[in-house]
């Protein structure tokens, strides 16, 4: 990924020569301070920001340019989660469409079967068939983030970019939702972008993690390496904080 710039007249450079790699299966942490590029990271990652140079992978093949058809029929397997839920979901829909939207949107299954698939993905995600007529407003946080992981596996994604997927939540809530990642992890085999500001967080779910400072990648590789022998003095300083 390649420097990525905002703005017109104030160029900021909010991403610079950062080179990242999520495998199958397989989860990659982006840790680093507020401001140092990781949503924009993960939004280059998805099409939806475009790089000024450089590429991006999916499955071995460059991505389409955004909003083409191509791009859309890869999208459906590159699915994006973030924190804030209430935004995430449209309020005015009951749990049990906002599940089936994505099926309708992407022309998944048939129609009848519909039903069935928002019933298994709401066993999934820990939800039961009850919260089907509820609206978002009426469910906690860590449920909603749970709706918002039901629509993102409604497509079956190989990917999904996970950008502060629980910073808005409860310590205990938190885990239940990292731990409920995890295991959808292990069932359907997905490459997972975990982007987070919380190194704990990130060391307690990543394969490999990845160290954003000022827009570049500082450090990178295996997690237990990163943590137990940083080379990078802001690595080094976000280590120390560690419990
Ligand atoms: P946080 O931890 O606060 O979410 P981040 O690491 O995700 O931060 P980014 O959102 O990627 O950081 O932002 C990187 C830089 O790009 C910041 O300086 C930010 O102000 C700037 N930026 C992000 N999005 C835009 C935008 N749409 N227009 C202009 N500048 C932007
Ligand atoms: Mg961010």
């Amino acid at each position: 990924i390649g420097a990525q710039v905002f703005g017109q007249k104030n160029f900021l450079t909010a991403v610079d020569a950062v080179s990242l790699e999520v495998r199958k299966g397989q989860t990659t942490g982006v840790v680093g301070e507020s401001g140092c590029g990781k949503s924009t990271t993960g939004r280059i990652a998805l099409g939806l920001e475009q790089a000024d140079g450089g590429q991006v992978l999916f499955e071995g093949i460059p991505l389409p340019q955004a909003d083409t058809k191509d791009w859309r029929a890869k999208r459906q397997r590159m699915q994006l989660v973030f924190q804030d839920t209430l935004a995430a979901l449209d309020r005015r829909m009951t749990v049990g469409d906002l599940i089936a939207e994505p099926l309708i949107i992407h022309r998944i299954g048939k129609a009848r079967d519909h039903a069935q698939r928002v019933l298994e993905l709401l066993e999934a995600v820990g939800l039961s068939r009850h919260h089907q007529a509820l609206y978002p407003h009426q469910l906690s946080g860590g449920q909603r983030q749970r709706v918002v992981l039901a629509r993102a596996l409604a497509p079956n994604p190989s990917l999904l970019v996970c950008d502060e997927p629980v910073s808005a939540l409860d310590v205990s809530v938190q885990a239940q939702i990292v731990n409920l990642l995890m295991d959808l992890q292990r069932e359907h085999g997905l490459g997972i972008l975990f982007i987070s500001h919380d190194l704990r967080i990130v060391r307690h779910v990543s394969d490999r993690i990845v160290v954003m400072y000022l827009g570049r990648v500082v450090e990178e590789g295996r997690a237990d390496a990163v943590i137990d022998r940083p080379a990078h003095p802001y690595t080094r300083a976000l280590v120390s904080a560690l419990p």
